[in-house]
């Protein structure tokens, strides 16, 4: 990159913000896929003024920017561009909660707030409104997750469900509001999603057609009472009937929030390391030793979790339908409450006797589970990146997969609710992975009440070239395996955007005729999800 693109960088936003060299290397670079990028520098923008002249440098001196909120995306190319020698534009000091609205529940966010900073800011505020943590973690972005449209376990599953009201900074320097934010003294902004005219929101996710500098998020109410429900398969053949009934208690009304079904391979992911002693080092995870690990630690072959909440009457109701819905149907269901929570974690021993349950390895990941579905951000599920990695981790609280050099790809497909679709694709997705040496630890997530979102994590160990050459091939099969079949990703990493971009029907040319129209210069993340 030119020097005087930097020197005017520098001089938009003072050197000690414009970062080149070694300081890019060590934060930048690391990722958990097994890419390689070259970052031109990195800027750290603390304004939307400050956007608004960033976006005009580039255009001006032809550098191409890729904006990032946190820069997690672990799993789906971590903080990396899509192509090399792009300026990095870093949000986080971006961090301010810009309004909170009690009465109506929902918050406007910049870039830079991640869960834990709104989780904390709700609690010492004492503001009664929860939000929708995803498996991430607690240092990763609301914003830039709902620009993915990822999606949590937590009340309003869907992220982009409960977005509401953007602004962004297009590629050339303007400033568009979306919905009504574009009228002065518009008062239902944040509080009406599809505003007058085309609806643009949707545009500016998954895409590279603007910097988004603002967002409306709406949270959930803390409801008068909450239980979480778990419930365990022992086998297999009781899956079909596990999911027809999911389904119809979501139609119901019954669960709140999304229901996840975790198969017992996901759940010991989530618990250790991979047993290369008990596997004498070899790969996959082999049947005997994962039955009985999961033996161990009391883990069905199926695990269903979902929540409660409402008035009290409404939650009492909701157990009973469940209980009478899943009879016969699992071989174990289990209500949580705060109540039944605080006894187990003062009386652990004393209740694995008398339950027979392994209640301290129970609580590891119960308390963390319970905890987010009411919306307190944790880093339960991000364990699992470590699974093949066979360094220690640097520390056990502030998990950063990335800098662990842990090596981890999400591949996650949308699939119908139905047995028959989620058995067509298992059989699709396993042989390939055990093929390649790599475990199947699936969870079905119900975003909604019709489909599953799978997400499977290729784990491997980043260390090992050989490995990660293998993941890189076995990802590439398992997307054009389940593509023949009709299952596509809700989302999609760094090494499969160009497959899919590059297709030649109409869907792909409308969204590069959007971006030349906005972006004809392609100043903005050139490749990312669009050409
Ligand atoms: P997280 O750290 O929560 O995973 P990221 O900041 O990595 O989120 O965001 C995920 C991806 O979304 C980024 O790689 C980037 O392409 C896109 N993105 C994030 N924030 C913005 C933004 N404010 N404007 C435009 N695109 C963004």
């Amino acid at each position: 990159m030119s020097d005087s693109a930097i020197r005017a960088f520098q001089e938009a936003l003072g050197a000690e913000h414009v970062l080149t060299g070694d300081a890019v290397v060590s934060r930048y670079d690391a990722g958990t896929e097994p890419l390689a990028r070259r970052i031109g520098a990195v800027i750290r923008p603390s304004s939307v003024e400050d956007v608004q002249r960033v976006v005009r440098i580039a255009g001006a001196h032809r550098v191409a920017l890729y904006p990032i909120s946190t820069g997690n995306n672990w799993g789906y190319g971590s903080a990396h561009p899509m192509r090399d020698d792009n300026v990095v534009v870093d949000l986080g000091r971006m961090n301010r909660v810009l309004e909170v609205n009690t009465e109506l529940a929902y918050v406007v966010l910049e870039p830079g707030v991640t869960q834990r900073r709104l989780y904390e800011h709700l609690q010492a505020e004492r503001i009664p409104l929860a939000l929708n943590p995803t498996g991430a973690g607690p240092e990763c972005s609301v914003l830039g997750n709902t620009l993915e449209r990822g999606f949590g376990i937590g009340p309003n599953g869907d992220h982009f469900l409960a977005q509401c009201g953007m602004e962004v900074v297009l590629a050339n320097g303007e400033l568009l509001r979306t919905g009504f934010g574009h009228y002065a003294n518009a008062k239902a902004t944040y509080v009406y999603k599809w505003g007058v005219g085309p609806y643009l929101d949707g545009i500016f996710t998954q895409s590279n057609y603007g910097i988004v500098t603002k967002m409306g998020v709406w949270l959930a109410p803390v409801p008068e009472a909450f239980e979480a429900c778990y419930f365990m398969c022992n086998r297999e053949e009781q899956l079909a009937a596990v999911i027809d009934t999911v389904r119809d208690l979501l139609f119901n009304g019954v669960f709140r929030g999304p229901v996840n079904l975790l198969h017992r391979n996901r759940v010991l992911i989530m618990l250790g390391r991979y047993p290369w002693d008990a596997m004498g080092g070899r790969t996959p995870l082999a049947d005997s030793v994962a039955s009985k690990l999961a033996a161990e630690k009391r883990i069905g072959v199926w695990n269903g979790v979902g929540a409660l909440s409402g008035s009290a009457p409404q939650v009492r109701a909701a157990k009973q339908t469940i209980r009478e819905a899943l009879r016969g149907k699992v071989d174990r269901l289990t209500f949580l409450s705060a109540s039944r929570l605080k006894l187990l974690q003062r009386f652990p021993r004393a209740l694995s006797m008398i339950t027979g349950m392994n209640v301290p390895e129970l609580l590891k990941t119960l308390e963390n589970s319970y905890g987010m579905m009411k919306g307190v951000p944790s880093e339960v599920a991000l364990s699992l990146a470590y699974w093949r990695n066979r360094r220690q981790a640097s520390t056990l609280d502030g998990r950063n997969p990335a800098k662990d050099h842990c090596g981890l790809m999400w591949f996650a497909p949308i699939i119908p609710m139905t047995n028959r679709d989620v058995q067509l694709f298992r059989s699709i997705i396993e042989p390939i992975l055990t093929k390649n040496g790599f475990d199947t630890c699936i969870t079905l997530t119900a975003v909604n009440e019709r489909c599953f979102d799978c997400t499977l994590p290729l784990l491997y160990d980043l260390d090992n070239p050989a490995e990660a050459a293998r993941a890189h091939e076995c990802y590439g099969e398992l997307v054009e395996a389940c593509r023949a079949q009709g299952y596509l990703p809700y989302r999609l990493g760094l090494q499969s955007m160009d497959n899919e971009t590059r297709r030649d029907d109409p869907f792909w040319r409308v969204a590069t005729t959007i971006k030349n129209a906005l972006d004809p210069d392609g100043i903005l993340a050139p490749g990312r999800y669009s050409r």
